[in-house]
């Protein structure tokens, strides 16, 4: 068992065995980790670390619960807010910066169920209607808030369906939910849409713009088509963004972005009976570490415009050749259209299964099995040449979110790629060893609650008493 050591040890020793202690994690420097870690690539990118570093460490210490005790922090916060709001469009934006992306969405969720409470109290029932495809973060903050997530099926493009979100509209509806993209295919939900739909119903509209907040306007800068998604859309209320993503910041910064204080007030928590004085508090945490803001600050001032876009092209040609050499390999197929850097790829066979919606064919699949073993078996042949790889169900795919770092890879990717689709078809037992069957058995299985359950099982085991030694 670990105790606090009786003695101190010195910093030198402790600094060594962390970095001895980071050797066996993934290799994200490198590029074989998607979604996780986003690095800037090259000289540059060794600069950029440095930066967060210090910007990190110079704040390390200092807490924005007491925006008058640490007004440089304040300040900080309200010019990423001015900043990420000119960058979606709205000059006269305001918002908060929050520790990352789940924090943005819990923070908007309660602001809305709050909103509802003071405008609509009659309503017992909270409910939002999102996309299939939303983030788990939005589940996770109808559970931690009470409330409904009211999901409806996406089209065969991937992307939100309007009608049946409107279809889904009732009395108890507080608000509505879309991505720009959605995480697992990529794609841009139709925010335009979905923002007139949400004005005729008088209901406000988040846009979750975690991955793609700080991606897009680049994308679009560039010339390539992006659907509109910002605050141009009349509709929209509020958007969350992570700075730790496509910002290429320090990581624990995000944003929450809101088009005018009306709404955005409905976020601020107040507590007067506190012994220890009115404590006020616009986000979930309480003390507010000030390293990521200033970090995410630095980031900010530090790329600029131009070099953001040029992170931007990096990522979008790695993107665009990987969606080539994707392509050619045989027996593979891509998923989604690809509003953004993200790309997704299944079997032949697994895509087909998604996209084709009749009955017959999806009663045969459940027999049969939707070819999702064979990629899974892929995904392992890829873990074992060093990749550390994202695997999807619905349908079973292999997702990878495209940074400028992954520039490098792209070749020797696509080679690892090819040589383990062919030790898959040629031996296809190993789709019935490693993970394979797990993943397999995981997706297919129709009782969730019972997938609940094992996966509950499993996280506990990690968390329980004597597992780590
Ligand atoms: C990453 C992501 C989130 C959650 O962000 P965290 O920073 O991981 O909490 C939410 N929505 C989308 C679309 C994302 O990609």
């Amino acid at each position: 068992m670990t105790t606090i050591p009786k003695q101190g040890r010195p910093a030198a020793d402790i600094l060594a065995e962390l970095e001895q202690r980071k050797a066996g994690d993934a290799k994200w420097r490198e590029g074989r980790v998607f979604s996780l870690v986003y690095h800037v690539p090259g000289a540059a990118g060794e600069a950029h670390e440095q930066l967060m570093q210090r910007a990190h460490a110079l704040y390390a210490s200092t807490n924005l619960l007491n925006p008058m005790a640490f007004g440089s922090l304040k300040k900080m916060e309200t010019e990423i807010i001015e900043m990420a709001g000119a960058l979606f469009n709205c000059p006269g934006a305001v918002g908060t910066v929050t520790s990352g992306g789940t924090e943005s969405i819990l923070c908007a969720v309660a602001a809305y169920r709050d909103r509802a409470r003071r405008q609509r109290p009659w309503i017992r029932s909270p409910e939002l209607v999102v996309p299939q495809t939303i983030h788990p973060a939005f589940d996770k903050a109808a559970h931690y808030f009470g409330i409904k997530l009211i999901k409806t099926p996406v089209g065969p493009d991937f992307r939100a369906n309007v009608r049946a979100m409107a279809a889904k509209i009732s009395r108890n509806t507080i608000g509505l939910v879309a991505s720009a993209p959605q995480y697992p295919h990529g794609v841009v939900d139709p925010i335009a849409e979905l923002g007139e739909l949400a004005q005729r119903k008088k209901l406000p509209l988040h846009v979750d713009a975690c991955v793609g907040g700080f991606v897009l306007p680049w994308l679009e800068r560039l010339g390539r088509p992006v659907p509109q998604w910002d605050f141009r859309v009349p509709g929209v209320t509020s958007i969350s963004a992570d700075l730790h993503k496509f910002g290429y910041a320090a990581k624990g910064a995000s944003v929450l972005v809101w088009r005018s204080i009306e709404n955005m007030r409905h976020q601020i928590f107040v507590a007067t009976d506190f012994p220890g004085g009115i404590y006020a508090s616009p986000t979930l945490i309480g003390t507010r570490p000030g390293g990521p803001i200033a970090a995410a600050w630095a980031a900010l001032t530090s790329f600029g415009q131009e070099g953001y876009i040029a992170l931007a092209k990096q990522a979008i040609d790695a993107a665009d050749k990987l969606r080539l050499g994707i392509r050619a390999i045989p027996g593979l197929a891509l998923i989604g259209k690809g509003d953004a850097t993200i790309v997704t790829f299944g079997t032949a066979e697994s895509v087909e299964g998604a996209t084709d919606r009749s009955f017959i064919p999806s009663l045969l699949r459940k027999v049969r099995g939707t070819g999702g073993e064979e990629i899974y078996a892929i995904a392992d042949r890829m873990e074992a040449r060093g990749w550390t790889i994202d695997r999807q169900h619905k349908p079973a795919s292999i997702h990878l979110t495209v940074t400028a770092n992954h520039g490098a890879i792209v070749e020797d990717y696509l080679r690892d790629l090819a040589d383990s689709v062919r030790e898959v078809r040629q031996d296809p037992s190993l789709a019935k060893s490693g993970s394979a069957p797990m993943y397999g058995m995981a997706a297919k299985m129709p009782i969730r609650g019972f997938v609940a359950s094992k996966v509950r099982s499993v996280m506990a085991e990690m968390y329980s008493r004597g597992a780590q030694s």
